[in-house]
This record gives structure tokens, sequence and C-alpha cells, in this order.
């Protein structure tokens, strides 16, 4: 888990100081708030779906702490093109892999760069603070009953 930890330090850190699709998204189709007040961390989401119901453009704004806005950009990049449900499938993985059980190994193979969020298991109040932007990813999608595509 040594490797790991030192990915998750080296990528939140990149992830915080460059967030990836850090902008508003015009003209958007699901848009959400989301709001950690363990952590006063905030952001807002706003997606782009297409037609034939296609993640085209996705983007985040808000500030909070590292681990928030790290997942945040990594979080827009993971779902990026992809059909929502592929969205649903990574989300429920990704929950897994930071709410499971920390005495048990995560399994890291199915959420690919997403694995470095493995070590926050350990840490309960970090948990909240990278299920956020999924959270309200989750929200932005369900607000519009069209949005699911099975
Ligand atoms: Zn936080």
């Amino acid at each position: 888990m040594s490797e790991l930890r030192e990915l998750y330090q080296t990528t939140i850190l990149d992830h915080n100081k460059k967030p990836r699709n850090f902008h508003p998204v015009e003209p958007h189709t699901h848009e959400a708030d989301g709001y950690n007040p363990l952590c006063g961390d905030r952001v807002k989401v706003q997606i782009a779906v297409s037609g034939d119901g296609t993640v085209e453009d996705i983007g985040f704004q808000g500030s909070g702490c590292a681990i928030s806005t790290a997942s945040a950009s990594m979080m827009t990049e993971a779902v990026k093109g992809k059909p929502l449900g592929e969205v649903e499938t990574l989300f429920e993985r990704f929950h897994d892999l930071v709410t499971g059980d920390p005495m048990t190994e995560p399994d890291t193979d199915r959420v690919g760069k997403l694995m470095v969020f493995a070590g926050v298991r350990e840490f309960p109040m970090r948990v909240k603070c990278a299920t956020l932007a999924w959270h309200t990813l989750k929200s932005a999608l369900e607000g519009s009953g069209s949005a699911r595509t099975e």
C-alpha cells in the first residue's frame, strides 16, 4: 500500500493545484450543488448529456479541501464521454472503494486512475470529501427524470 499512498499524495496534489474541467458548462442539461458540512467543501457540477445518453461535457466549480477538489477533478475526467450506464457503475465502484473495510484489500482494478482514493477508507472523515462530487453528480442526473438510460 505504500506505493499507492505515494501515488495518492502526488495525484491529489496535482489535481488540487490544476483542477481539470474546472469551469461552467453552457449549455448544460443537468446541474446540482453539493455541500459537505463536516469539512466545508462546496461543489457545483454541471453536465451536458447528449440525446443518446452520453456525458458530452462536464465541469465543476466551488471550493473545498484538496481531497474534494482532486476527487471532483478526477471524476470529471473519468465520466466525460461515457454513457450514463457506465457512469452509474463507476459511481458504485468508487463508492465501494472508499467506503470498504480498511482491513480488506481494496478492489482497485475496476476503477482505473480513481484507485488512488483507496487509502481514503482509512480516514472516515475524508470519505465525505472524496464522495461529495460523486453524490452531487448523481443528484444532478436524478434531478431530471429523463437522465437514466436503463
Ligand atoms: Zn473536505
